[in-house]
């Protein structure tokens, strides 16, 4: 597609995710992981990653949403669809898509204390740091990726692309 610039092919996106899994793998030995994936772009992502693990895993779904329809930010963030069971003493690993500014993932761990988790780890395919506003404590990331608008793995752009198996970077015109 001639407005799309990949940034990284469907194999690297593999590689780096069998790398993450094996490490999420070594630090959560012997534990149960409730992933918290965060709808509806992450969920790509959380499968994939998930598939090539072995760890004991359950699946939670929450869908905030701060961007709307817009490639910039909208500036506030609302619950759309909350989790379902309770992750009461629970270890927590929150699967995002991007973080941009950060302000969705500060809700996001403000919105989740109130359910008293026993712990609460952040995975992120996309760590856009040049845009942070809202310090946000990562502990995993996929890709470091530049201040571009990206699509693909899970981004879309009006709910386009999102099936595309590379992360491409929209080429504005
Ligand atoms: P933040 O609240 O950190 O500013 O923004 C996070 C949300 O903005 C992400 O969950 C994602 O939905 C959206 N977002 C930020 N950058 C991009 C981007 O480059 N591409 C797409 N498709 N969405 C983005
Ligand atoms: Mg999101």
């Amino acid at each position: 597609m001639e407005n799309l610039e990949i940034l990284y092919s469907s194999q690297k996106i593999q590689e780096r995710l069998e790398q993450l899994a094996n490490q999420l793998d070594e630090d959560y030995k012997g534990k149960t992981i409730t992933v918290l994936c965060v709808m509806r772009g992450a969920c790509f992502f959380a499968v994939e990653l998930t598939l090539k693990m072995k760890t004991d895993i359950r699946y939670e779904f929450i869908e905030i949403s701060s961007y709307g329809n817009n490639t910039s930010s909208s500036g506030s963030v609302t619950l759309r669809t909350n989790i379902r069971d309770s992750i009461k003493g629970k270890d927590v690993l929150i699967v995002e898509d991007i973080v941009d500014t950060g302000r969705s993932m500060t809700y996001l761990l403000e919105h989740l204390k109130q359910y008293e988790p026993n712990s609460i780890k952040i995975c992120v395919l996309a760590d856009k740091k040049e845009r942070r506003e809202f310090e946000v404590p990562i502990d995993y990331v996929a890709f470091d990726i530049p201040n571009r608008f990206v699509v693909g793995f899970g981004f879309d752009a009006g709910e386009k692309y999102r099936n595309l198996p590379y992360i491409a970077a929209l080429k504005e015109d």
